[in-house]
């Protein structure tokens, strides 16, 4: 039996509870990856209480070299790139080539923040008044509660924390229940790295208990989190109250668009990628198939024939494409799902049931699933279901394939396949997304791009590229008059 622990002012310690919780490989229910500890508010206190005084020591080390120490971070994830996938792999369950590419993108993150620290610009601009200079420049904040999901456990704390750190700031990381060794091991290259001991600080343990403890946490100023939006709901009432900074990554329901001049063999690929990559379990997963009537029953036909041959099974085998559900309550979740899909009468084409038999009987596995004859409105439509559940729609021609796109309550990611150049700059346009893919499925970010979504999947911030750094810095802005006089702007130059 593994025992894990918090890191908290700069020590390795058991949650002030005593309490632990168990993490399991999702594939195997039978390897327990280790005991974690269930934390409570009083051990939030003492990491925000050290985070504080990490913060004033970190803000001092100038930007450029917490660049340094970032793309030292770099340098050591990627000597622990197949460790690091192999960790994850275990206790989340996709695939080891999704993990590395998870790894991939801490480490793209991480040489990215490595280069900001020279370029965290200001603007110098010439004052309205004689012998004044007016300029702004970035400070950091000071505390950054980051809460993140399940389902991305290394990339999603590394866009969080690089850029937080980067600018100055001190974190404590609060990773979901289901994932708690990756960020561990992010935690020690993190203060291998150089990172100031109590500038990092890792409390594990539930979101009512901890999560909630973080975000309600009047010496916590900047709150970012990940997660479904009902739980982004709570977090951004307390934050909204408490005038925090926040930044909410919240839920999808992402559509592939395929019309009739589309290269079908591409949009094929895409979409068992985009829908069944990761289980379904992307943020930016392929949850609706749209497609145009011309190609619809061909495409369709292919695609239950892809779908049905995928292979499902442990992530850390050779040959496994799709991975288990997350947990027990995910996979009931889906189940129940299926159910509405098929009482509201849509035609189920492929799976639709738990995936059984052999090792699949060890862990929460459960078919790749699609439906045809949906329509607009219907809830398997609607809502996000976050597991390997397509839903295909068929729709006339290119507007009203848009305004299905546009139909629902969120709007992360958008895909369209067509040859036609025309439509595919509408669809820039029009998609009401925060990112669209033409030729491509609608899961893929890079990590110098910025990344999220309008509607009620975000709250207009962006996580990755450039945008983010704004976010982890507060705009200061400096007048210096050397005219030895009273100058007032607005008045005594007009
Ligand atoms: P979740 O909302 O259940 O949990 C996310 C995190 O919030 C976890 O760490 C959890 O412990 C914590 N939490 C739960 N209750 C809390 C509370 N009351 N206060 C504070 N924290 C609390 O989400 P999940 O199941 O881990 O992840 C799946 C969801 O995340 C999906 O909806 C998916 O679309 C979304 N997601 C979005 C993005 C994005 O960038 N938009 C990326 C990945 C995942």
């Amino acid at each position: 039996m593994t025992d894990f622990l918090n890191y908290i002012a700069g020590e390795w310690v058991p949650a002030s509870t005593g309490a632990w919780f168990e993490n399991r490989n999702p594939a195997d229910a039978s390897d327990l990856v280790g005991r974690f500890p269930r934390s409570a508010a009083a051990d939030v206190d003492r990491a925000v209480a050290s985070a504080v005084r990490g913060f004033g020591a970190w803000k001092l080390l100038p930007a450029p070299a917490r660049g340094d120490v970032l793309r030292r971070v770099g340098d050591l994830l990627t000597a622990r790139k197949e460790e690091l996938a192999d960790i994850m792999t275990r206790e989340m369950g996709k695939p080891l080539t999704e993990t590395r590419g998870d790894v991939q993108e801490g480490i793209d993150t991480a040489y990215y923040a490595g280069t900001m620290g020279r370029q965290l610009f200001g603007h110098t601009v010439p004052s309205e008044l004689s012998n004044k200079w007016a300029m702004s420049f970035r400070r950091p904040i000071g505390v950054c509660g980051l809460v993140t999901p399940f389902n991305f456990p290394l990339a999603i704390p590394t866009w969080k924390s690089f850029p937080a750190l980067l600018c100055g700031n001190s974190v404590v990381f609060k990773p979901a229940e289901d994932v708690p060794h990756t960020v561990a091991v992010l935690v020690e290259v993190l203060l291998e790295a150089g990172v100031h001991p109590e500038a990092v600080q890792l409390v594990h343990g539930f979101g009512e208990e901890v999560g909630k403890a973080l975000v309600s946490h009047p010496d916590v100023p900047v709150i970012s989190f990940t997660g479904s939006t009902e739980t982004g709901s709570l977090v951004g009432e307390t934050c909204g109250r408490m005038h925090k900074r926040l930044s909410l990554e919240m839920g999808g329901k992402n559509a592939q668009i395929v019309l009739d001049d589309a290269n079908l063999d591409l949009a094929l690929e895409g979409v068992l990628w985009g829908a069944f990559g990761t289980t379904g379990q992307r943020c930016t997963a392929t949850s609706r198939l749209i497609l145009q009537d011309g190609i619809h029953d061909r495409f369709l036909d292919r695609l239950v024939t892809a779908a049905t041959a995928l292979r499902l099974g442990d992530g850390r085998k050779d040959g496994t494409d799709v991975g288990p559900v997350i947990n027990e309550s995910a996979r009931d979740k889906i189940e129940t799902y299926v159910q509405i899909g098929r009482d509201a009468g849509n035609t189920l084409v492929a799976g639709g049931q738990r995936a059984t038999g052999g090792v699949l009987d060890y862990g929460t596995f459960y078919q790749p699933t699609i439906f045809a004859g949906v329509k607009q409105g219907d809830r398997i439509e609607q809502e996000e279901i976050f597991g390997p559940v397509l839903s295909v729609i068929k729709v006339a021609d290119a507007d009203e394939a848009f305004r299905v796109n546009n139909g629902v309550k969120y709007g992360l990611s958008s895909s369209l396949y067509t040859s036609n150049v025309n439509l595919a700059f509408r669809a820039l346009n029009e998609l009401d997304n925060g990112i669209t893919y033409v030729n491509a499925p609608t899961i893929g970010a890079e990590a110098h791009m910025p990344f999220g979504g309008v509607k009620q999947t975000g709250n207009g911030h962006r996580e990755g590229g450039w945008e983010v750094y704004d976010f982890y810095s507060e705009t200061k802005v400096g007048y210096i008059d050397y005219s030895g006089r009273l100058q007032r702007a607005q008045i005594d130059n007009y």
